[in-house]
């Protein structure tokens, strides 16, 4: 029986990231000399092939000369970046994912010297630190249920103030129901958005729903994605599941007594390396069936 191989529907680009990417390349097609401050995705081929047509990755803002355009990540950058920029004379791109900027005037609304703004999040992600750069107020960030109750009890003063409570759009559905039930009971007078990006959210649903009807998962993406990382950590439990950078390190997975395959990739990951692992995947599959 041959085996049957189904990619996710939601598999690579999000919105985001594809706007992002695309906005890089015209100004790339263009001319304009350009760099991104950090790798504008966690994609070592799109990367290398940045770098090949002249395209600088500056750690730090400092690093930015006038005389290049500056492109900002899909997951934003804090508010003093784009002041430094503008002090120093540097041209930016804004890349910013809407959904991003979104919570950005979330918080830029909603807080004054008096609130506390609550971030379910990373707080070393630098979409997390762009929120807390916008807050007018405190601002505390916690990356579990379990964090979110122990900052509570360290800080009985919460429960006079006001709070505003968000989440990094990448952050965990099932996590964020638990803070957000225990926020609700905690505090009646406060705020809370559910922030979430619904690209996410639809992309770990899916990888669970194919993971459940599979005999393996291969999930296409960077080893440094964040995004991809989560999608293995969401099919591990219900089937044997591989992280794939490219098309040749599928040769190293045994696939014999696999009968249906699923595919995933992350927000990051191009149409063509997606394509080209499928592709190199059918010819596994075809030298097996020959060999049995
Ligand atoms: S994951 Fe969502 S918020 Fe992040 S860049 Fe993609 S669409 Fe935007």
């Amino acid at each position: 029986m041959s085996a049957t191989v189904t990619l996710a529907k939601t598999a690579g680009f999000c919105y985001g990231v594809d706007r992002a990417v695309t906005m890089l390349y015209d100004l790339v097609e263009r001319g304009t000399p350009v760099c991104t401050l950090g790798p504008i995705i966690h994609n070592p081929q799109v990367i290398d092939d940045l770098r090949q047509r002249g395209v600088a990755i500056l750690e730090k803002a400092e690093d930015a000369l006038p005389g290049t355009q500056v492109v900002i990540r899909a997951h934003g950058v804090p508010k003093q970046v784009f002041d430094l920029l503008e002090s120093r004379g540097v041209d930016y791109v804004d890349a910013t994912c809407p959904y991003v900027l979104k919570i950005h005037r979330i918080v830029e609304r909603h807080t004054t010297p008096d609130t506390v703004l609550l971030i379910a999040g990373d707080e070393t992600h630098p979409e997390v630190q762009g929120f807390r750069s916008r807050s007018k107020g405190a601002s505390f960030v916690f990356n579990s249920p379990e964090e979110f109750r122990r900052l509570t009890q360290e800080h009985p003063e919460f429960s006079e103030k006001e709070l505003i409570l968000v989440a990094q759009t990448t952050f965990s559905v099932l996590s964020w129901k638990k803070i957000y039930e225990n926020f609700q009971k905690l505090y009646t007078n406060s705020k809370s958005f559910d922030t979430i990006c619904k690209a996410t959210q639809n992309r770990q649903i899916e990888a669970e729903t194919l993971a459940k009807q599979s005999d393996c998962m291969i999930v296409i993406g960077g080893r440094f994605s964040s995004n991809t990382e989560k999608l293995r950590q969401v099919c591990e439990p219900f089937c044997p599941t591989y992280l794939v950078e490219r098309a040749a390190e599928l040769r190293e997975i045994d696939f014999s007594g696999c009968r249906s395959i699923g595919v995933t990739a992350g927000a990051s990951t191009p149409a063509g390396i997606i394509k080209e692992v499928l592709f190199t995947m059918s010819e596994i599959i075809n030298e097996n069936e020959t060999k049995t």
